[in-house]
């Protein structure tokens, strides 16, 4: 109804993460229950039920996962970091899983450029965006990273040649939950942006459909002299 819609507009963050988890762990349980009832009745169709029981588990598991990153309370660990360095790492960590898709992951540039970030966290919106390259491509292709270093800011640019966005949903992106995925937690890009928000940086879409996707990534160089 018309008030519950302007209600859930209203809703902060936290309130729709709130409802969000417990919607995406009440399922989950209701099924899990039904399929322990079924199987104290008596049915002989066991092994099918354990299996989709654990699969249920599974999803649970990887939500309370990546929640968790998000609830730990952000320690300071920000110094000034190498940007090739984050990024090399995180093309090593993702490119044999790319590599079974017959994805390649190119460093575009060589790069010098440094950034004051905590590195964790940083290289944890990487993972986030190239594994939803990966995900996105259903082709072999490439995911390329290019950076750039101007006068005020560190650009980081995760390229890919997957189907693009759909408009309708580019403005879903980063709610808590919002997933197009079978298996997905719909998690990884709103942790992403409040990792920026809490760098004073931000995140840009360039969505090209049918093309690939663009997530640019973009922090300012000297905010540390300025706070
Ligand atoms: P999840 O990956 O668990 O679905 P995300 O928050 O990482 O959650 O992404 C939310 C949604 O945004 C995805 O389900 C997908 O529809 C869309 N999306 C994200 N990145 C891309 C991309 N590179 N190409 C196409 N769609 C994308
Ligand atoms: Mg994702």
């Amino acid at each position: 109804t018309e008030k519950l819609l302007v209600r859930s507009e209203k809703m902060s963050v936290a309130g729709q993460l709130a409802a969000g988890i417990a919607h995406e762990i009440r399922n989950p349980l209701t099924s899990i229950k039904g399929f322990l009832q079924l199987i104290q009745a008596g049915v002989n169709r066991k092994e099918e039920y354990y299996k989709i029981m654990i699969e249920e588990i599974e999803k649970m598991e990887k939500i309370t996962s990546e929640l968790l990153f998000i609830s730990k309370p952000l320690t300071d660990m920000k110094q000034l970091e190498s940007v090739d360095d984050m990024v090399k790492d995180v093309e090593h960590l993702l490119a044999t899983q790319a590599k079974l898709k017959n994805i390649d992951i190119v460093i575009a540039e060589p790069i010098t450029a440094s950034i004051f970030c905590d590195k964790s966290q940083i290289k944890q919106v990487l993972i986030n965006l190239m594994k939803n390259a990966i995900e996105a491509m259903n082709e072999a292709g490439f995911i390329t990273l290019h950076v750039h270093d101007t006068d005020a800011e560190v650009e980081i640019l995760v390229c890919d040649e997957g189907p693009g966005i759909p408009h309708e949903i580019i403005n879903k992106l980063g709610e808590p939950f919002f997933t197009t995925k079978q298996s997905g937690t719909g998690l990884g890009i709103m942790i992403s942006k409040q990792i920026l928000e809490s760098h004073h940086g931000r995140m840009e879409i360039m969505n090209n459909e049918g093309k690939g996707t663009t997530f640019k990534l973009v922090f300012p160089k000297y905010y540390k002299r300025k706070v």
